[in-house]
């Protein structure tokens, strides 16, 4: 029940519109996919996040284990049920957050060892542990354990951790096959560091276990913007041009027209729900911090040429008192505004790529940022 689709591919570029259908249902790609960190987009209610324009989301495989944990949400036949979200999950492997959040993450061949963050508990995430935990979920897409560092890394760091990647790849595919769960897909995670040859290798590896889509891993993690493009630029177009590409934990709406010009389909980021709670917001003239005085007196919507729930009823100084009032709807509003941004921004370029005027819409997508 997973199959994905190229509909329209541009003329001038390799950006593509396509169609991703699973078992909770369609999406049109490319796709911004919202973070549901711990079971929930932090503020807003799916019913904000359908309005908005959300199709799918994604979910944290280490914070979901953690707390709940898969006893409780076994009970609830999976993630959908027990956050009330009907449409298709995307979960993460959970290896990202044990990087990064865990306390005393050793890493082995077997898998890593990590101390909750929550209350130091131990654990032991493995290939197969990390499938187990997505099938519990009821993931429509599950991804791959992988080992993703940090950058700078050495090239033996790098090929180091893209080695454990691609065994652990093989190992997630087959406790994915024995899992029996048909409906959902996994994808497989390129890494590499940022050296050339070794993103090859690790695309080769991964194709030759075959995955029903791809991921590029290891971005966005501390590179400037143009070597994270130039990776990209680089990755993309070792993968198989039938199946999904998935640019992970990516990133501004200049980083996105760029990504999706570089032929990837899909994307996930705290960046505008993060940024939202911050005051930050996107806006077709580029972001706007609302707690700026300017805005004290101003009656008009925060961007006119949004058709969000919080653009089309409130102000930008009913916002910015929100803000500096830290009331909690600031956030509920802020958030509302910076996922339609984000999701009608790629609906904006699926249209465009359909319409075979992509470099057009780029064009005047900066344009505008610089009025
Ligand atoms: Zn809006």
């Amino acid at each position: 029940m997973f199959e994905f689709n190229v509909i329209t591919e541009s003329q001038t570029c390799r950006a593509r519109a396509g169609l991703l259908q699973t078992a909770h249902g369609d999406v049109e790609t490319p796709v911004f996919m919202p973070v549901g960190t711990r079971g929930s987009v932090k503020s807003v209610s799916p019913e904000e996040l359908l309005a908005a324009g959300t199709r799918i989301i994604l979910g944290n495989t280490y914070h979901l284990y953690l707390r709940p944990g898969c006893d409780v949400i076994r009970r609830f036949a999976g993630l959908h049920r027990f956050m009330h979200w009907d449409g298709p999950i995307l979960t993460d492997s959970g290896g990202f957050q044990v990087f990064s959040l865990a306390k005393l993450a050793k890493i082995s061949e077997e898998g890593v060892t990590f101390q909750s963050h929550l209350d130091g508990s131990s654990h032991l995430l493995t290939p197969e542990k990390s499938i187990e935990i997505q099938t519990c979920l009821d993931s429509d897409i599950v991804m791959c354990l992988d080992n993703c560092i940090q950058y700078p890394a050495t090239r033996e760091d790098s090929r180091d951790a893209l080695e454990i990647t691609t065994k652990w790849a093989l190992r997630c595919k087959q406790a994915w096959q024995e899992s029996q769960n048909s409906r959902n897909a996994l994808f497989g995670i390129v890494q590499g560091g940022m050296f050339e040859d070794l993103r090859q290798r690790s695309a080769d590896e991964l194709m030759k276990i075959d995955f029903p889509g791809y991921a590029v891993g290891g971005l966005s993690v501390g590179e400037p913007a143009e070597v994270m493009l130039e990776m990209a630029d680089h990755t993309l177009p070792l993968l198989p041009e039938t199946k999904p590409r998935y640019i992970m934990g990516v990133g501004t709406p200049e980083d996105l027209i760029e990504l999706v010009a570089l032929g990837a389909d899909m994307f996930d980021c705290v960046l505008p729900t993060r940024n939202a709670r911050n005051g930050q917001m996107f806006t077709q003239n580029g972001t706007v911090n609302i707690s700026n005085a300017r805005y004290k007196e101003d009656t008009e919507p925060l961007d006119s040429g949004c058709a969000c729930y919080t653009c089309r009823n409130y102000s930008r100084a009913y916002l910015r008192h929100l803000y500096m009032a830290r009331e909690l709807l600031a956030y509920r509003l802020n958030t509302i505004h910076n996922i339609h941004y984000f999701i009608s921004f790629m609906k904006q370029i699926r249209e465009a790529i359909q319409a075979d005027e992509f470099e057009s819409f780029r064009k005047a997508f900066y344009r505008k940022l610089e009025n």
